[in-house]
């Protein structure tokens, strides 16, 4: 089983099933891995990859006001291939693309 691509939308934490059974789910503080659990579940055990610096992400994208513009996709993503958004931004990336919003806004 391939691991478990964690990602940001709308600033929640979220895996989708690597089996490609569809599900998608929360990923629980400090879980490490996941079942793909419930009435529509594979039952697919899969590890986590986990960005290390999660934790400044969620903090800079929580400062965004519209929670439509909190995401983050790793590096191979297959949602962010598929509609060709920024993979595996720093938090440097994500502070410099929340400035150029808000200069948007100004204007
Ligand atoms: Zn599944």
């Amino acid at each position: 089983m391939s691991n478990g691509l964690v990602y940001v939308n709308f600033g929640r934490v979220i895996v989708d099933c690597p089996s490609g059974c569809g599900n998608a789910f929360m990923v629980p503080m400090g879980a490490t891995s996941l079942e793909c659990e419930g009435d529509a579940g594979c039952a697919a055990v899969f590890p986590l990859s986990i960005p290390s610096n999660l934790s400044e992400i969620l903090t800079e994208l929580n400062k965004r006001p519209n929670r439509a513009n909190r995401n983050w996709y790793p590096e191979g993503h297959p949602v962010a291939i598929k509609a060709a958004i920024p993979m595996n931004q720093s938090v440097t990336d994500l502070v410099q693309e929340r400035e150029w919003h808000e200069a948007e806004e100004v204007v």
